[in-house]
């Protein structure tokens, strides 16, 4: 993609109504756009990034056998009736009249969708374990939708469902959806601190919140050392489990399990959210299978979020500097970005078409910068939306052979012969 023809809206200056970093950010190289307190369209910088972290997510989920399906954003609430949350949800909840007087409502959730469409066709315990997800957009009326997409009204959501005999069935769905978590944040890049959490109005008596560490994060986190240095390859979730950690108002220095030597503190933000709540639903709206015996039992659920869009924000949060935001590989919305800082000069105009060709036709994504703007916009404005891998290509550089390749992680800018940096480029890449 050229930089000339996309639609990349930067703002000169930090929009005064944001008050935290991914916020700012976002709305400065024109990620996205309010529409109304706590809705946004994305555009396509933002788009494609949150595709790039939904797709991981898939990815982890298929990997694990759960599997895909969509469900709509509005729902009848006749399920919410039988289940009892109509009234528990209150005004989070989006009513909606259709023209025959029906009341629908737009899905905060989806645990009462989920077991009506299980209860209908599943009846025998032969056709479990059941698990299956969906990616879709919910709308909760937050009292204080702020930080931009990190707390929305309207926003993306993987939830899974997983329906089993009974609670020991359950648990190992639940591990099997632990592992998957862990792995799925550590491929962004992230961090993940698992938490055991309360359950809340969804109910049930097993619960972990996954936060991911940010130094601009929201909340205070104490924890065992060990939580930061898994092997995505191996990962045992009873182990994980039993280690410390815990949020600052659980927290207590007299009575930390561990030793002092071992725990680490730091800031997090919240971005997933397991449950195990046994037959909370199935109970109400009567989703009963068949045992082994021909006994009629209710169905053991668990339900499990992670929050889509704002993982773009949070991984903001985890990566930037006082310059902007700088993307982990996986996620970036190009792995590199071409900036020919001399448009108008024929031999930088060429050589800079020679690598945007190669890393297009090598499937690499790619951005070219071939603005016609000073060299400093072009320097700042690329600081500013984080490419990970930036070729700059001046004037007198390239008479005397060679091209800058700057790493946007750590800043460092190399100097490099102009037909050695494909070679050097993938294999940074391959790392
Ligand atoms: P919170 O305590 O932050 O309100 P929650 O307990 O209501 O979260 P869940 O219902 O478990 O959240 O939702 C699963 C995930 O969806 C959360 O971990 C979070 O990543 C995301 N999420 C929840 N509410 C919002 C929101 N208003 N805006 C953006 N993402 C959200
Ligand atoms: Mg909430």
């Amino acid at each position: 993609m050229y930089i000339s023809k996309s639609f990349i809206p930067i703002l000169k200056n930090n929009p005064s109504e944001a008050k935290i970093k991914s916020h700012q950010l976002m709305l400065r190289v024109g990620m996205i756009k309010q529409s109304a307190a706590g809705i946004y369209s994305w555009l396509p910088l933002g788009f494609k990034i949150m595709k790039k972290i939904e797709k991981i997510v898939r990815e982890e989920q298929n990997k694990i056998g759960v599997q895909e399906i969509l469900m709509p954003t509005i729902q009848s609430s006749e399920i919410w009736k039988e289940s009892g949350r109509y009234e528990d949800y209150g005004e989070e909840m989006l009513r909606i009249k259709d023209r025959q007087g029906k009341e629908m409502l737009y899905g905060p959730t989806n645990e009462e969708l989920i077991t009506e469409i299980f209860r209908t066709s599943v009846k025998s315990y032969k056709s479990l374990p059941k698990l299956l997800y969906h990616i879709q957009w919910k709308f909760r009326d937050e009292v204080r939708p702020r930080f931009g997409v990190m707390r929305g009204r309207e926003f993306l959501m993987k939830d899974n469902y997983s329906f089993d005999l009974n609670e020991k069935e359950a648990k190992k769905s639940y591990d099997k959806m632990f592992k998957a978590y862990i792995k799925t944040f550590i491929r962004m890049g992230l961090t993940p601190i698992s938490l055991r959490a309360e359950t809340g109005p969804i109910g049930g008596n097993l619960s972990h919140e996954f936060q991911i560490l940010a130094k601009t994060g929201e909340s205070k986190l104490y924890y065992d050392k060990k939580l930061e240095q898994l092997n995505p390859e191996n990962i045992d979730p009873n182990e994980l489990q039993s280690f410390y950690a815990a949020v600052d108002n659980q927290h207590n220095d007299n009575n930390c399990p561990i030793p002092k030597e071992d725990l680490k503190i730091s800031k997090g933000i919240e971005v997933g959210h397991i449950f195990y709540f046994g037959t909370k639903y199935s109970e109400k709206l009567n989703a009963f299978i068949q045992d082994q015996n021909g006994k009629n039992i209710p169905v053991h659920m668990g339900s499990y979020g992670i929050g889509v869009s704002r993982l773009v924000g949070a991984i903001i949060e985890a990566y930037h500097d006082d310059k902007g935001i700088q993307w982990p590989i996986s996620v970036a919305p190009f792995k590199i970005a071409i900036i020919n800082l001399m448009p108008d000069d024929q031999d930088c105009a060429t050589k800079a078409m020679d690598y945007y060709k190669y890393l297009m036709d090598n499937k690499i994504d790619v951005i070219l910068d071939d603005r016609f703007c000073s060299i400093g916009k072009k320097l700042s404005d690329n600081e500013l939306i984080g490419i990970p891998y930036q070729i700059i290509i001046g004037k007198r550089d390239l008479k005397n052979g060679f091209v800058e390749l700057k790493n946007r992680q750590t800043n460092k800018i190399e100097k490099i012969e102009t037909d050695k940096l494909i070679d050097i480029l993938n294999k940074k890449l391959q790392n």
